[in-house]
């Protein structure tokens, strides 16, 4: 029938979308297909705006928006068709969140090769952001674990793309924030555990030197390892932090009732954030209070101590819609890696951030490992280091945009999928493979069908 040859896309509904951050909210026709299938005839019906998929909406600002275009949702597109319990492959559709591949993998003994800090991100967001978790520093990034990825390409022709047998259209998909195509499916290998809990070592340090040395002294020993930091402390307690390093469990380590049920994952139902929160909730009276209870709270030295997943790896997630709580004009999130040596510039961010009294309710440092071939994967070896500030803070825009010259002059980069503001002009400064993204979209996408804000924005 031809009428089937149609997708109902054109009759999809305009809606206001924003990334996790509530800012630069923008509108698209919005169309969430249960079934891969109907997605080639939406591509030949795209308006002259184009179209951009999105899964859960958790990069933080708009790059899974598209202002006057067309957005694919694609949660519904939730089917785990495939797990090898033997080998711990998932085959999935893009949709699936890692949740529900905890959900479904834990009881058999396999975990998520990597873990964002919230577990409230789809497969194809996964690997469209090539995102990292508290192991990157002996797991790399999510691309690592695809064992292969069906992605549909802005002609329409739908491809099965292995890093060894097409490396430049998979390398370019993974990190490429959905600019190649949609994602369709994809085999991830996920890892064994033998428990659902985390062994966790907690130690305070003084300030953030204390912090790099202890970093750098025992990330060998851990596989996951992070550390939270005061951004607002000041002088000789510049950058003072509580690191949390860890391992899975072993049976032997639970006490009686959990290890007689040592996989057990039952995310419990989530808390909300107060309906209307007042603007400025967050403001740098309320983090210095919250940054020095934490602080105070945290144990000077603890080993041993047995966590589950939510607690170890997704303490966010305990709160659903905690963004709100920055109210309407939202919050923006920078994070940014420099190469190992540059030390002296993540601490001299810190200070810059001290000084300017700027509020970031979780400043998170890590150590990343080697990237991978992603065109434009965010990990390089070095320290990276997240923050998240109130929108409205006084003289933030100064203040990242100094960030942003220090790291790149450091030979850093800053992370796309929590981008809101970084000049284009940066950007090739910072992604060296920039210029091969440009060319091969040219090629494969010479309508420029695929497009985002972000996109637009940076000229990607
Ligand atoms: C609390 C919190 C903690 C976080 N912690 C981390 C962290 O530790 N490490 C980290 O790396 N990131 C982290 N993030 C960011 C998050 O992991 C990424 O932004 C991820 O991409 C979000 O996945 P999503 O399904 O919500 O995708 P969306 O936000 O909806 O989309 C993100 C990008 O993926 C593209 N995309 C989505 N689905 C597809 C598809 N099927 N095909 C092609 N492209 C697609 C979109 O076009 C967009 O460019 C965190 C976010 C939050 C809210």
């Amino acid at each position: 029938m031809p009428g089937r040859e149609r997708s109902d896309a054109a009759a999809s509904p305009a809606v206001r979308l924003t990334g996790w951050g509530r800012t630069e909210p923008s509108v698209a026709r919005v169309y969430e297909p249960a079934d891969p299938g109907q997605l080639g005839v939406l591509l030949k019906e795209a308006p002259a705006r184009g179209i951009i998929a999105r899964g859960l909406g958790r990069s933080y600002n708009n790059a899974a928006q598209n202002d006057g275009g067309q957005v694919v949702i694609t949660t519904r597109m939730d089917r785990i068709t495939g797990f090898d319990e033997g080998l711990g492959i998932a085959v999935c559709e893009s949709g699936v969140s890692l949740e529900q591949l905890m959900i479904r993998a834990l009881p058999a003994g396999w975990f998520v090769p990597v873990s964002p800090g919230t577990r409230q991100v789809t497969v194809g967001g996964a690997i469209a952001a090539d995102v990292h978790g508290k192991n990157h520093h002996v797991a790399g990034s999510f691309a690592r674990h695809v064992h292969w990825l069906d992605l549909l390409l802005p002609d329409g022709q739908e491809r099965r793309l292995t890093p060894a047998g097409d490396p430049r259209l998979f390398w370019a998909t993974a990190g490429g924030m959905g600019l190649t195509g949609i994602i369709l499916r994809a085999a991830i290998q996920l890892t064994k555990v033998q428990t659902s809990r985390v062994r966790v070592d907690t130690v305070r340090t003084a300030d953030i030197d204390e912090a790099f040395s202890y970093l750098a002294q025992t990330d060998e020993s851990y596989t996951y390892s992070v550390a939270w930091l005061d951004c607002l402390a000041s002088g000789p307690h510049l950058g003072r932090s509580v690191i949390t390093s860890g391992d899975f469990a072993e049976p032997s380590d639970l006490a009686g009732g959990d290890r007689r049920d040592p996989l057990k994952f039952r995310p419990v139902a989530r808390l909300s954030a107060p309906p209307a929160c007042p603007p400025g909730l967050i403001n740098r009276h309320t983090v210095a209070l919250a940054n020095e209870i934490w602080y105070r709270k945290a144990p000077k030295r603890r080993t041993g101590e047995i966590q589950t997943i939510a607690t170890f790896f997704h303490p966010l997630d305990g709160i659903r819609n905690w963004n709100t709580v920055y109210g309407p004009a939202g919050f923006r999130q920078y994070q940014f890696v420099v190469p190992f040596g540059a030390e002296p510039t993540v601490r001299a961010a810190v200070e810059r951030i001290s000084q300017a009294r700027a509020p970031s309710f979780v400043t998170v440092l890590k150590r990343f490992g080697p990237g991978d071939d992603g065109f434009l994967s965010f990990p390089m070896p070095g320290w990276t280091l997240a923050l998240d500030f109130p929108a409205r803070t006084p003289g933030l825009a100064r203040l990242l945009a100094a960030l942003d010259e220090d790291v790149l002059a450091a030979g850093g980069r800053v992370y796309l999928a929590k981008d809101s503001r970084i000049a284009a002009g940066l950007l090739e400064g910072m992604y060296p493979r920039l210029s091969d993204f440009r060319d091969l979209r040219a090629e494969i996408d010479p309508g420029g069908l695929m497009a985002s804000d972000l996109s637009r924005r940076l000229g990607l």
